[in-house]
């Protein structure tokens, strides 16, 4: 294991810049949230709210794919990152086939993953498409030889949420429970984008805890000839079961893809829900919020007090327990309808979040 630490300078350098116009960006913070950031310029020591990378092995993200790091000048200056403006300022969701055994979970579900979008992504709105089953989507889809799941081809997507996309988007992002391919030749995909468009779609099949096991149950039992537009076979289709995990999961995914949609690549400062992830392992392994260098990226481009979105992200991770604590009277007819919200798999963040929030409120 191979802990990435960069010196205190480099990692003021890479937050502050040494330019002098881009420094000033920073200094519109207050001294609190000042403080805050600057936590990042010594990941890893005792108390400290952020930690360095550790490299677990070479099929690491970082090893695996090297890149140049991007600190916030370059990402401030790159002529292609796309920033939301009055007239581009929605992030669309839509959903591509089931995401729960039944309907209302599946809405349940869906909504829990807009709010929490809505909540990081503070000050941008987040809107759900009316769903769309895999058949109204019209894409290729087969069976995969080696793990016998159906699987959908993710260039047909693409191409439906670019004819769906309102003319208000900042961006459009599809998420479905049904695996990925990218071509023939490909084994699957957890996802594909394309950022100058700001389009993309990513599955959570895979985040599916016995998904790599034999017992899966997306497995199909008998051999099933994938005819082209012969979509019944996707009704009733195996979804995962909604936990704890699959919730976190899938919240981290789609924050990291938005978050590459304003141009913020790979970090490699510090831990962060930015850090390219090569596994499922990795991914666990990343902390659900962005560390400083990547704040500050989404910072300039949307522009909120950092208190008050980390207020919104806490207030979503405690919504289930308000949910329980539901008072006497309350329609049993309606409680029957609505399932907690499994927030246990965050339990960590929120202490983190408070922690935080401490330090931005002492004076
Ligand atoms: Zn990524
Ligand atoms: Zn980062």
């Amino acid at each position: 294991m191979k802990v990435i630490q960069h010196s205190p300078e480099k990692l003021r350098t890479a937050l502050v810049s040494n330019s002098k116009t881009i420094a000033k960006l920073y200094s519109k913070y207050t001294e609190e949230e000042r403080r805050l950031l600057e936590e990042g310029f010594h990941p890893g020591t005792p108390g400290s709210l952020f930690k360095p990378i550790t490299v677990h092995s070479d099929s690491d993200w970082i090893p695996a794919h090297p890149e140049e790091p991007q600190d916030f000048e370059t990402f401030y200056k790159d002529p292609y990152r796309r920033t939301p403006d009055a007239d581009h300022s929605t992030i669309y969701l839509q959903t591509i086939g089931s995401f729960g055994e039944v309907g209302v979970q599946t809405d349940q579900y869906v909504e829990w993953l807009r709010d929490y979008c809505q909540a990081f992504f503070y000050g941008l709105s987040v809107n759900l498409l009316p769903a769309v089953t895999v058949a109204e989507t019209g894409c290729s889809f087969r069976v995969n030889s080696n793990s016998h799941n159906l699987q959908i081809l993710t260039g047909d997507l693409l191409r439906f949420l670019e004819k769906r996309k309102p003319k208000d988007a900042f961006c459009i992002v599809g998420i479905t429970m049904i695996d990925l391919y990218p071509k023939d030749s490909w084994n699957f995909v957890f996802g594909q984008a394309s950022l100058s468009m700001g389009m993309g779609i990513f599955s959570f099949a895979r985040y599916d805890d016995n998904f790599y096991t034999r017992s899966y149950a997306g497995r199909l039992k008998k051999q099933i000839e994938a005819k082209p537009g012969a979509y019944s076979v996707f009704e009733g289709y195996y979804t995962p079961p909604i936990t704890s995990t699959l919730l976190l999961r899938s919240c981290k995914t789609m924050t990291h893809e938005i978050g590459h949609m304003f141009g913020i690549k790979h970090c490699q400062w510090m831990n962060c829900i930015m850090q390219g992830s090569n596994h499922l392992e990795e991914s666990d392994r990343r902390p659900l919020d962005f560390c400083p260098i990547c704040l500050h990226k989404l910072h300039v481009s949307v522009g909120f007090q950092i208190a008050e979105r980390y207020k919104a992200l806490l207030l979503w991770m405690e919504e289930d327990l308000s949910q329980i604590s539901r008072p006497e009277g309350a329609s049993s007819c309606h409680a029957s309808l609505s399932y907690p919200k499994p927030t246990e798999a965050f339990h960590a963040s929120k202490l983190w979040l408070r922690r935080c929030l401490d330090l931005l409120e002492k004076h």
